[in-house]
């Protein structure tokens, strides 16, 4: 170790997934960490033997502090890392914060760290999916990329990485930026803003500033990327220091009017100063829904700020692969088709699932509120969904927003709701899980409801078409 090394102290507070990374990161590195979640040892299982094997062999300390936050913690800290799933106003926050003790999230810490382009992606909306297709543009042109971050594994334990080019594709959550201090993507992207996550936010735009820390500490080299329709975003453009792009959905006449990715004549184009280049047709685009174009057009913009060819950027949308969980086909039982949106927690993304079908919809909403406004949904449930599935939390309020005519069942669970579903549909009709709610009343994630959901519907299969 370098001798002019000084050993830290660090709070890391929450053990979940980048809380881990965090801490392992920080005791490979040879500074203690002092970590405190409020479950207990028995809660906390696997994360707590890995945490405990890292500190076995790294050089730092590892102090233990469960079950609670105790305050002593903070004296001499360098700063709090913080899960994102821990909002700012926890008591021992607003002390660290009295104290002068820095709140930083994972991705802060390890941006410190990394050795390459960071990419940040954040939005309401399209967040994976855009920094999955990102990332697998550019490996397949040859760079090493790696899509991080909310989507999967957390950027602390892509530290060591000591690759020529490496870009750390990093999904971001409007939590993670709220403690942004120095992290400084080169490209950023915030693909859209709709309400959601308003259980913590005081205000739609209290939850359009965290997102705007995005690009707090960009400069004139780098470059930010933003959704051209949209015009909370548009409007804002003009504080940014760095020079913005856009990406547009909505054809234009002459792609050379373009400044950053669009549409025209059916090609997609992408301008970033000088003359525009067609990437594609339009038609060659793997995912469904113009939401998916919008994913497309902000991938491919980013790609060529990075510096990629028309044809790469091309090749790797043609084969990218969509992400599970995002209006995904399960099965077909005599003639319905049961697709799997278990991602769709808010209610846009349920309105856009439902959009995507020109069949009878059987719809399963419910879950965890997120004190979510339903009303949106009852024109396009009117124009298109046979019948309303209420599962978890939300059924008492989903069902108050919905006007008495609207056919709705009570469903127990999840199982219930596709055999109250299928004894409700005809032929040719789909069956939908799009809750518009999180997951967390029934479940562990949205992963964990869509592998159930998948399983029942299997079962169901099974049953019926022995
Ligand atoms: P996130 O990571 O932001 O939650 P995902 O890429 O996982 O986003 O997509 C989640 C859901 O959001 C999708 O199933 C779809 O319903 C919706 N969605 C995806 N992309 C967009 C977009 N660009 N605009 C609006 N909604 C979108």
């Amino acid at each position: 170790m370098n001798p002019l090394f000084v050993p830290e102290t660090y709070v890391v507070m929450g053990l979940a997934r980048s809380g881990l990374a965090a801490a392992r990161q920080l005791l490979q590195r040879g500074h203690r960490v002092l970590v405190t979640d409020t479950k207990s040892a028995g809660e906390l299982g696997e994360a707590l033997t890995v945490l405990e094997d890292t500190a076995r062999i790294a050089p730092g300390e590892l102090e233990l502090h469960l079950g609670g936050h105790p305050e002593g913690l903070l004296a001499g800290a360098r700063a709090v890392v913080l899960s994102p799933g821990i909002p700012l106003t926890v008591p021992f926050l607003v002390r660290a914060g009295e104290q002068g003790v820095p709140i930083w999230s994972e991705v802060e810490l390890a941006s410190r760290w990394i050795r390459g382009t960071m990419v940040g992606i954040t939005g309401s909306n399209g967040k994976s999916t855009t920094t999955a297709l990102t990332a697998h543009i550019l490996a397949l042109s040859g760079r090493p990329a790696y899509a991080v971050g909310n989507i999967g594994q957390a950027l602390s334990d892509f530290v060591g990485v000591d690759r020529p080019g490496a870009c750390f594709v990093t999904e971001l959550s409007s939590f993670q930026l709220e403690t942004i201090v120095t992290l400084r993507p080169r490209v950023a992207a915030i693909l859209n803003i709709t309400p959601d996550h308003m259980d913590r936010y005081a205000s739609l735009d209290a939850y359009a500033e965290a997102k705007w820390n995005l690009f707090k500490n960009m400069e004139a080299g780098d470059a930010a990327v933003l959704n051209a329709g949209d015009a909370r975003l548009t409007a804002g453009a003009a504080r940014l220091r760095c020079p913005v792009y856009t990406f547009d959905a909505r054809p234009v006449g002459d792609p050379a009017a373009l400044n950053g990715a669009g549409l025209a004549d059916g090609t997609i184009w992408v301008r970033t100063g000088g003359e525009p280049v067609a990437v594609m047709p339009r038609s060659d685009i793997p995912l469904p829904g113009r939401h998916n174009l919008e994913n497309v057009l902000a991938a491919v913009l980013m790609g060529r700020l990075l510096g990629l060819e028309p044809e790469q950027l091309a090749a790797g949308v043609r084969t990218f692969e969509p992400l599970p969980h995002r209006l995904q086909p399960v099965a077909s039982i005599r003639g319905r088709t049961f697709y799997n949106d278990s991602k769709a927690t808010n209610v846009d993304s349920t309105l856009l699932a439902i959009e995507s079908f020109d069949r009878k919809i059987l719809l399963i909403l419910g879950g965890k509120d997120k004190g979510s406004d339903y009303a949106p949904l009852v024109r396009p449930i009117r124009e298109r969904v046979r019948h309303v599935l209420l599962i978890g939390q939300a059924a008492d309020k989903i069902e108050r927003a919905l006007p008495t005519d609207v056919p709705r069942s009570r469903c127990r669970d999840l199982a219930d709701a596709i055999r109250t579903g299928f004894a409700l549909s005809a032929e040719g009709d789909v069956i939908l899980l799009s809750p518009a709610c999180a997951s967390f009343d029934m479940f562990d994630n949205f992963e964990h409801r869509g592998e159930v959901f998948r399983r029942d519907v299997l079962a169901l299969k099974r049953e019926l078409e022995p």
